[in-house]
């Protein structure tokens, strides 16, 4: 079985699109639709074309490009059941754990409701991959649209939980200023000090910080961090449950 081949780009103003392609098959799939006309350029000069789109949820940064694309390819477009009737053009629906293809390579469908309520992300345990949407960003996480605190914990632990060398692929580049929010309630952890840096390395050079991977992201992301001693003391939280830490970080970034 060859290597999927993974395509990452800049979409409107900063989330990023991605095509993968299995060169067995010759299939090709694009995460979501940021927009149709960027996705399809980067398909033809691949040599690529669109065979399916995978949608995380139903924002229009996320689907907005499903018509234009499904029209122009006769892609089949696969979303989570829970959104159906906000998804474009929807042919396959998809639940918690789900199995889905691009040729022989498989991505298993995690519910992770939070930002909204139907949010799926997609697990490719052989490739060592995933695709998580707005749900977990580089040192961040989606914001609560739809669920609550408890909803967001659940699926972040979902993603925590997956092995440490998992590539995550999130939708969004805003690494750097989750990095100075993570560094206001967590200043004294070496391994943000270490990534922090390099992240601001990296965007001073108009580089990418996605992908991460889980095992970075469980040193340095305060998100998936509530059990943290040092960030519990500072937040006067000591013996509070991991959900109520976590609602309490998340609150504290939206007033960032
Ligand atoms: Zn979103």
């Amino acid at each position: 079985m060859s290597e999927l081949l993974i395509r990452q780009f800049p979409c409107l103003s900063d989330n990023y699109g991605f095509l993968i392609h299995d060169p067995d098959s010759g299939e090709t799939a694009t995460i979501d639709t940021p927009d149709a006309d960027v996705i399809l350029a980067q398909a033809e000069a691949a040599g690529w074309t669109i065979t399916q789109i995978w949608n995380t949820h139903h924002h229009f940064d996320h689907a907005g490009g499903n018509e234009t694309i499904q029209a122009l390819t006769g892609a089949k477009i696969v979303g989570p059941r829970y959104d159906t009737h906000r998804i474009p053009g929807i042919s396959v629906e998809v639940e918690n754990g789900d199995v889905i293809s691009l040729g022989r390579h498989k991505a298993k469908v995690i519910y992770t409701p939070g930002h909204t309520m139907g949010h799926v992300c997609y697990h490719l345990p052989m490739d060592g991959i995933a695709f998580v949407g707005d749900t977990l960003f580089a040192l961040g996480c989606g914001r609560l649209f739809e669920g609550t605190p408890a909803d967001m914990w659940y699926s972040l632990s979902r993603l925590a939980a997956l092995p440490d060398e998992t590539r995550v692929y999130c939708a969004h580049e805003y690494t750097e200023a989750n990095a100075r929010f993570a560094l206001s309630i967590d200043p004294d952890n070496r391994d943000l000090q270490v990534y922090a840096a390099m992240v601001e390395g990296e965007r001073a050079r108009g580089e990418p910080t996605v992908p991460t991977t889980i095992g970075a992201e469980k040193a340095a992301n305060p998100f998936l961090r509530p059990d943290d001693p040092a960030i519990r003391a500072r937040l006067d939280m000591a013996t509070a449950d991991d959900v109520d830490v976590f609602a309490e970080i998340r609150r504290r970034k939206d007033m960032f």
